[in-house]
């Protein structure tokens, strides 16, 4: 996939980008930009894909409420995250136009990739693009939202017909309870963008 209309529109708005074939090859590049410091990563099947908590978790103190040490809740590793000096977090829909957009069940994610950390690093593969805002909202509604449901064998309508479609639902296991859109980088925070040339994730 050609990536230059989107890296171009994401530097404007106040990202680093990077781009890469593999996620084995971009998942060297963040080890080797990452080291001696604390990393909390957000739910991410993406993050999952690059193995970054074990290969950052060799020389990092890494925190992912997805991996619990003996005795911790998600919950617990989810507050621990906060005070995390770097967040990696996956996208559930990224605009060519440079909009970054992610749904949310706890709100962490939403939080932490806005205000809270010192550098925060988006992860996505080249199917999370769509070719402009509508669109990359669609898509985190329509796409990833759903199918992250069929994960979690949450009792809502999206999952119950196989991950098709959002259904807008008012089950009490709705997974999406907030939703945000940097439409540019953040103040005060180094963010960057790591493209895949892959299919990754939801
Ligand atoms: S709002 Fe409900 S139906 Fe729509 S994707 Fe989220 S959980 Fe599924």
């Amino acid at each position: 996939m050609n990536f230059d209309k989107v890296s171009e529109a994401l530097r404007k708005k106040g990202y680093e980008v990077h781009t890469f074939a593999t996620a084995a090859e971009a998942a060297e590049f963040v080890d080797g930009q990452i080291d001696g410091t604390s990393v909390a990563f957000g739910g991410s099947k993406t993050v999952e894909a690059m193995g970054l908590y074990d290969r950052l978790g060799a020389h990092n103190r890494v925190l992912w409420h997805w991996r619990l040490p003996e005795g911790k809740t998600a919950d617990d590793l989810r507050r621990e995250a906060i005070g995390a000096d770097v967040y990696i977090s996956g996208v559930n829909g990224l605009a060519e136009t440079g909009e970054i957009i992610n749904i949310d069940g706890t709100g962490n994610r939403v939080a932490a990739t806005i205000y809270g950390h010192s550098r925060v690093i988006f992860v996505a593969g080249r199917n999370k693009i769509a070719p402009d805002y509508e669109k990359a909202y669609w898509r985190a509604r329509n796409i990833a939202a759903p199918k992250i449901a069929v994960r979690f064998h949450v009792k809502t309508p999206c999952a119950a017909n196989g991950g098709d479609r959002c259904y807008d639902c008012s089950s009490p296991e709705r997974i999406c309870r907030a939703l945000s859109v940097l439409w540019m980088a953040p103040k005060g925070c180094s963010y960057e963008v790591i493209l895949i040339d892959e299919d990754l994730g939801y």
